[in-house]
């Protein structure tokens, strides 16, 4: 049975980074399932439907083949053989993700996919229902929360970091949007798992808060 560690959590808690680089050095594979929700996302908007559509939406699914591969310790994310990864953190590729995900046949889509990938690998995956919904039975689950004012910042730097001109305000307010859907739609909203351990990396350097996850496996995985 494959080692499967769940980190689920609200935007901008530093899940993706802080998993990514746990997996690197402790030798599993990542997987970023955001990214997912994210790439049928861009699915639409490069078929041009409106991600307000759910029949329209839901009706592509089965001409959406997804695939992903890690190459230089990144996630790279391809839709029919066309490498989408650089469009996955447009803020309007956030939002869009946010509003399909809520989308119960999108999730549907998306889990078998999910399951099979831990099934085969020691596996970190972060998303907002790893622990509650994909992997209910994995070996480790992790929920990382931080102040919202400080996840926007944390974003914000991100997008102008990758070039990306926005505004702080925006940020915010599009964070602010986000966890409220994810927490309020009715299939698998954002919510933290009963046994799950739970970080508030407000006031943390990124290090330190790999470093609190990184021990919190090893001590809760004989072997590592
Ligand atoms: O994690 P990230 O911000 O990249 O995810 C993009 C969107 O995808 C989230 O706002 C959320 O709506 C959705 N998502 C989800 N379930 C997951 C991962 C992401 O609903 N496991």
């Amino acid at each position: 049975m494959s080692i499967q560690i769940a980190i689920d959590g609200p935007v901008g808690a530093g899940k993706s980074t802080i998993a990514r680089e746990a997996a690197k050095r402790l030798g599993f594979v990542y997987m970023d399932t955001g990214a997912l929700y994210r790439a049928i996302a861009v699915y639409c908007k490069l078929a041009d439907i409106d991600s307000y559509d759910e029949k329209s939406v839901v009706s592509i699914l089965p001409k959406v083949n997804l695939d992903f591969k890690i190459a230089g310790g990144e996630q790279l994310v391809y839709v029919n053989n066309r490498d989408v990864t650089g469009r996955l953190r447009e803020p309007e590729i956030s939002m869009a993700a946010s509003r399909i995900s809520s989308y119960g046949a999108v999730r549907a889509f998306l889990l078998d996919l999910q399951r099979d990938f831990a099934a085969k690998n020691n596996v970190i995956m972060d998303g907002r229902d790893i622990g509650t919904v994909v992997l209910p039975d994995a070996t480790l689950k992790i929920f990382l929360w931080a102040d919202p004012h400080e996840r926007a910042m944390r974003r914000y730097e991100e997008l102008i970091q990758k070039g990306l001109s926005t505004e702080f305000s925006d940020v915010l307010s599009d964070l602010v949007k986000r966890d409220a859907a994810d927490t309020n739609r009715k299939h698998a909203p954002l919510k933290q798992a009963e046994d799950a351990v739970r970080m508030d990396t407000t006031g943390n350097t990124l290090e330190q808060s790999i470093e609190w996850v990184i021990d919190t496996i090893k001590l809760n995985i004989e072997g590592l």
